[in-house]
């Protein structure tokens, strides 16, 4: 295995074809496969095709190559699957529901109706929001 993939990650097997996959898109940075337990048809993966945990450690260049490969794959399937929409997540971490520790963004097409169910909200108080952004915002105050 080279020296850029994990001997016990799954997706590093995947990528050398050690474990089989249903490929859908590849180039010399990234790999898309088809999900084993999807959540709704077409429900893809995209990986960097050199090992990195999430997007904290991930290198600039494999993360953007990853994001342009899902502009490609989700306009292909808005054509070929006729779905109406997209979730495009990521688990960064443990905590996150991450499970397999090896970068990847999921492509879960989504159609009308289909009843899946989305992100819950709840309300919060301009007072916290500002608290937060006090906190948290990068941009430089004078
Ligand atoms: P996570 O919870 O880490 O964000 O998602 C991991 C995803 O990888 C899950 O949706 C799971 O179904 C998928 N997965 C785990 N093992 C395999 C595998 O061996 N092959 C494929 N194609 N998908 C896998
Ligand atoms: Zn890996």
């Amino acid at each position: 295995m080279a020296n850029n993939q994990k001997e016990e990650c799954i997706f590093c097997k995947i990528i050398t074809g050690e474990i089989p996959c249903y490929k859908i898109y590849e180039n010399k940075f990234i790999l898309a496969f088809l999900d084993v337990n999807p959540i709704s048809d077409g429900h893809t993966l995209v990986i960097p095709k050199k090992h990195y945990e999430n997007v904290l450690d991930c290198e600039d260049k494999y993360l953007e190559e990853t994001i342009k490969a899902i502009k490609i794959i989700t306009n292909h399937y808005k054509k070929n699957l006729k779905c109406t929409a997209f979730n495009i997540a990521n688990n960064s971490g443990k905590d996150a529901g991450q499970v397999v520790n090896h970068l990847h963004f999921h492509i879960i097409p989504r159609y009308k109706n289909d009843g899946l169910i989305s992100w819950p909200t709840r309300n919060c108080e301009c007072e916290k929001l500002s608290d937060l952004c006090n906190k948290l915002s990068l941009i430089h105050k004078k």
